[in-house]
């Protein structure tokens, strides 16, 4: 992730409350259905996971094979955001210390819930 999104992401952290939406951004609303700005950098990039919508692309730039998200909201989401920030304060770390597979946990806990309150 660009170093921008880990100090927007810990700034959230220090201050442990959702941005809402930023009617301010140039891109806003950047998806369909955005209702929270919080986590403009997916703290999960590339999650590689096609369940919330993200896949892989072929570039127009590169031609490389990239991890798209433009069809995912997941983390746009308020009761999301707010999942996915006390799933981050609990862990109580700098973002940037916070592993792979302790995002990739929370990540799933938090669909697991999901899938569990939709039933
Ligand atoms: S597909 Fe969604 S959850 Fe996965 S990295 Fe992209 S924005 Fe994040």
């Amino acid at each position: 992730m660009h170093e921008k999104g880990r100090n927007l992401i810990n700034i959230f952290l220090i201050r442990k409350k959702l941005l809402g939406k930023n009617n301010f951004c140039k891109f806003f609303p950047c998806h369909e259905g955005l209702e929270d700005c919080t986590f403009c950098y997916c703290p999960f990039y590339p999650c590689q996971e096609v369940d919330t919508g993200g896949r892989y692309i072929i570039s127009k730039t590169s031609g490389k094979e990239v991890w798209s998200c433009t069809d995912c909201i997941f983390h746009h989401k308020q009761d999301i955001a707010y999942k996915i920030l006390e799933g981050l304060i609990e862990l109580n770390k700098n973002f940037s210390l916070i592993s792979k597979e302790e995002l990739k946990n929370l990540r799933k806990k938090i669909i697991i819930n999901q899938i569990s309150k939709n039933k």
